[in-house]
């Protein structure tokens, strides 16, 4: 086995729940507009149209509690997303096999540089540097569905600073967990250590230092998070 040039870069690993192991990631599939209420307050057609996917990087993932306001905006928002993570993968997975793929759940916030990902959004270009920066993506631990099954409803909230912000229920998801396994499976041959985050109701909006945002999942657990 050669050598590497340079140290490898760490694997990224989300904690476990109620365990000292870790749960490594490989890749972050986001979707887009998975909520009709929040695709109207974008500006967008609730209809089912197909669905769409970005990533993130998996060195995006924070478990610290804190998120240090990032660089170059002046818009940050919070977008509330149960996180699905795989421990199987595969190609052209059917949906009533998707969930067999599934080893748990998370609470995450797709953290978000509103103005810059505008800008991208009126100029064509991809969607990076308003999604996948670093520390964009505060998670929960994961907790493993064999504890907890798998959510298909359940109350998802997010408060800032005490006040409700977001408010939905995994019952209103445009696409659903299975669907959504299954669609990406079309196009990306995916992975044990893979992850989804799932798309966010309304109610999203721009954070400042000081605030703290608290999130929670019904059934599966909550996160509190400080901007710093
Ligand atoms: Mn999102």
């Amino acid at each position: 086995m050669p050598a590497y040039i340079i140290d490898p870069p760490a694997v990224n690993a989300a904690p476990v729940k109620g365990s000292d192991k870790l749960f490594p990631v490989r890749r972050v599939y986001c979707i887009g507009r998975n909520y009709a209420a929040h695709a109207i307050e974008m500006g967008h057609d609730p209809n089912r149209e197909p669905p769409f996917f970005f990533q993130k990087n998996p060195d995006n993932m924070d478990f610290t509690g804190k998120f240090p306001y990032p660089t170059k905006t002046k818009d940050v928002h919070h977008e509330i997303e149960l996180v699905v993570a795989l421990s199987k993968g595969g190609t052209n997975i059917a949906i009533d096999k998707a969930l067999d793929h599934v080893w748990g759940y998370a609470v995450g916030l797709d953290m978000t540089r509103r103005d810059l990902q505008g800008i991208a959004k009126d100029m064509g270009r991809p969607w990076e540097i308003g999604k996948a920066f670093e520390r964009s993506a505060p998670m929960s631990a994961f907790v493993p569905a064999s504890q907890i099954g798998h959510p298909s409803s359940g109350k998802v909230e997010l408060k800032v600073n005490g006040k409700v912000k977001q408010t939905g229920d995994m019952n209103q998801m445009i696409w659903k967990v299975p669907e959504m396994i299954s669609y990406l499976s079309e196009y990306f041959e995916l992975k044990a250590g893979d992850i989804i985050m799932t798309g966010t109701p309304s109610g999203v909006a721009a954070v400042v230092a000081g605030d703290t945002m608290e999130a929670t999942i019904e059934g599966v657990g909550e996160l509190k998070v400080s901007v710093v």
